[in-house]
């Protein structure tokens, strides 16, 4: 059960709505009865409501639009389920709803409406002020008026690297030390902008420059978990059916390395025939817009690698599958079944 206790002791500050109805004409309720000491002393309706939808998993108010249930009914949040189906199959295992042990599964969760519904109007803490907002005003808070946000020297452009809370921002800025700078030096930190800029985007001018490769094409592919998984040796490998691309067989291989922190993927493109030329292959990976979530979508970043391939049995060096950040890698791993579009190129 979720410890309430720092939550019981926490002021409540709210204004309850309609507390006495304009105070007048309550005479059948005696003054300093055990009634009026109990509502005094009661948590209110929402701070009550707010316990009862917390995430079974991590004690925390799911996100409206984030909160399942399993088939009993316990709430659980999508990043929590998300890490439970995971570690569930890393660990060959079904998985299991933490309070009440029956199996969960994407298909077997449900969304309560009604929760969704409760959860946008109860206050949550603030996770930078612990002030308590109502869900549907959390996002602006956070965004543009929580004193205790993290935010950059407005002169980072210039190279300063102050970050710290808003309220400190003030102070900060006006002893910048980058404000003392001579003009030749705005310009060279100007310039360093623009390159890490143009560095930033090259990935991304890479992809698109190879769409006008003379052959191109894209496969998607069910990554198979492999037969005994074991955690011991620290590495699972998983492996794509064969391929046929530029009339030649192809397989995709897949590591996952189990950090004791993270957990990273990275991939090898192999070839099984026997080419007639020397290949000149640049590849990448994305997930399949129509086997994953919408969410899902961007949680692979672009990045192209290329590999000469020219015997039967050759494979690439196994590259890094770059993901955007560490929940990424575990919704990859919750899908039912791994799917990865990998796209292949050559000139
Ligand atoms: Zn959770
Ligand atoms: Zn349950
Ligand atoms: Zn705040
Ligand atoms: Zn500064």
């Amino acid at each position: 059960m979720p410890n309430t206790e720092e939550d019981a002791t926490r002021p409540y500050k709210r204004q309850r709505l309609n507390m006495d109805g304009g105070g007048a004409g309550d005479t059948d309720q005696p003054a300093g009865s055990s009634a009026v000491d109990a509502a005094r002393t009661e948590p209110e309706l929402s701070e009550r409501l707010r316990k009862v939808m917390l995430c079974t998993v991590c004690l925390e108010l799911p996100h409206p639009d984030d909160s399942y249930q399993c088939t009993l009914g316990h709430i659980v949040c999508e990043d929590c389920v998300t890490r439970l189906l995971a570690e569930a199959a890393l660990n060959s295992r079904d998985a299991q709803c933490p309070h009440c042990r029956t199996h969960i599964s994407w298909q077997e969760l449900t969304k309560n409406l009604a929760v969704g519904q409760t959860l946008w109007e109860l206050p949550k803490n603030c996770s930078d002020c612990e002030q308590q907002i109502e869900y549907k005003s959390l996002a602006k808070h956070l965004k543009t008026e929580c004193t205790k946000r993290l935010v950059h020297c407005k002169y980072r452009c210039l190279g300063c690297i102050w970050q710290g809370c808003q309220e400190d921002s003030a102070q900060h800025e006006a002893s910048c030390s980058n404000l003392q700078m001579s003009s030749d030096e705005i310009l060279t930190a100007l310039s360093t902008i623009d390159q890490l800029e143009q560095m930033a985007v090259q990935p991304l001018r890479q992809c698109h420059r190879q769409l006008s490769a003379q052959r191109i094409s894209y496969e998607d592919l069910d990554l198979r978990w492999p037969q005994h998984t074991s955690r011991l040796n620290a590495e699972l490998r998983f492996q794509s059916a064969t391929i046929f691309v530029f009339e030649e067989s192809w397989r995709l291989r897949v590591k996952l390395v189990l950090g004791a922190t993270e957990l990273r993927l990275s991939y090898s493109l192999k070839i099984l025939s026997s080419p007639r030329e020397i290949l000149l292959v640049k590849y990448f990976a994305t997930l399949p817009a129509i086997h994953v979530r919408a969410k899902q979508l961007m949680d692979v970043e672009p990045q192209l690698n290329q590999a000469y391939f020219n015997m039967p049995g050759q494979s690439s060096d196994f590259k890094l599958l770059p993901m955007s950040c560490p929940i990424a890698t575990y919704r990859l791993l919750a899908m039912p079944r791994i799917k990865l579009r990998l796209w292949m190129m050559l000139n």
